[in-house]
């Protein structure tokens, strides 16, 4: 997509790096260390976000930046205003944590870390930093999120993550957190209106797929609304046209994804899992493929 949308050459300029092997730790062990199918290009949002923001104003967009719109569905309005909130699933609240560091050593491009209350990613991005994400799920609100994050992020004593990173240096003006997240599969065709990215539906992090998807769902939905914009197709049967579009192309990752997701907090899956992928080398590489 990346390559199709002929904007790599200009993120590699940024700083992006190729990530092409991954290992899978939980607590002070490797259980996994394999090359990915295809490298993942690592790259911070706020360069992400910089760059996408100039390239569209270059296109003659019109951006309003900080301000809030109502979120509603009317003709002409597609909605990619990321998560829809829900506070709680099945009783679990679930919430993400970021922070860059610096003065971190990695053994591979991407490394997934496991801990009882979730899973913490990291990956080498722009300038030397590395980027660590968690995804993290509690049956209780959880308080003073903003003073205690490097202990969430930092994984838990003798843990193969605290030592990755002992020396870390963080940069605290990166930090950011989000909460009430929804991670049950949505389909296009049960909403109203256009919606593409998170707003339509969120996929596990796991996968490292939500940035393709959001990207993969405003690519999908363009015909449609040129057509709609041209007055070859009514506002209704643009929505359900790519209603249509987008639920056959995400269906299968998001259920797919949806049983790694239970994998990783469920002992007894993620031995199944684990087991399935030392007897079948190529079981992981499937896994891949099968969320995306
Ligand atoms: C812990 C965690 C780890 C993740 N790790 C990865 C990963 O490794 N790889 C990956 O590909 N994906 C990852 N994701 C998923 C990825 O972040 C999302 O899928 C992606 O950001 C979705 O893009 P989006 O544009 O749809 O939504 P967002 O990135 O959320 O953007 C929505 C934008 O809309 C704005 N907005 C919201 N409401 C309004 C309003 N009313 N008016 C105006 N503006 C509004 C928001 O401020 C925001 O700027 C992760 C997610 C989490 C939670």
């Amino acid at each position: 997509m990346i390559q199709s949308l002929g904007i790599r050459t200009r993120l590699n300029s940024l700083g992006a790096v190729e990530s092409s092997d991954v290992i899978l730790a939980s607590g002070p062990s490797i259980l996994s260390r394999r090359q990915l199918p295809q490298p993942a290009l690592c790259l911070s949002r706020y360069e992400m976000d910089q760059f996408l923001l100039h390239e569209l104003k270059q296109a003659g967009a019109n951006i309003q930046t900080g301000q809030r719109i109502a979120p509603e569905t009317s003709e002409g309005v597609v909605l990619a205003t990321g998560r829809q909130p829900s506070v709680t699933e099945h009783g679990w609240r679930w919430f993400g944590l970021k922070a860059h560091a610096r003065n971190v050593r990695l053994e591979a491009g991407l490394e997934m870390h496991l801990s009882k209350q979730g899973y913490i990613g990291l990956c080498r991005i722009e300038d030397d930093q590395v980027n660590v994400c968690g995804l993290f799920r509690s049956r209780s609100p959880v308080p003073n999120l903003s003073t205690s994050w490097k202990q969430w992020l930092s994984g838990q004593p003798e843990s193969l993550l605290l030592h990755r990173l002992k020396s870390a240096v963080w940069d605290d003006s990166s930090f950011s957190s989000i909460a009430a997240l929804s991670l049950t599969p949505k389909k296009a065709s049960s909403h109203s209106g256009l919606r593409i990215g998170d707003a339509l539906t969120m996929i596990p992090p796991v996968t490292g797929n939500g940035m393709s998807m959001a990207i993969e769902s405003a690519d999908l939905s363009i015909q449609p609304l040129v057509d709609w914009s041209r007055g070859k197709l009514g506002w209704n049967s643009t929505t359900q046209k790519v209603a249509t579009l987008l639920d056959q192309t995400f269906a299968p990752r998001l259920r797919h994804a949806r049983w790694l997701q239970h994998a990783m907090f469920d002992p007894l899956a993620q031995s199944l899992v684990w087991n399935l992928s030392r007897l079948i080398p190529s079981f992981p590489s499937l896994l891949f493929r099968m969320t995306r």
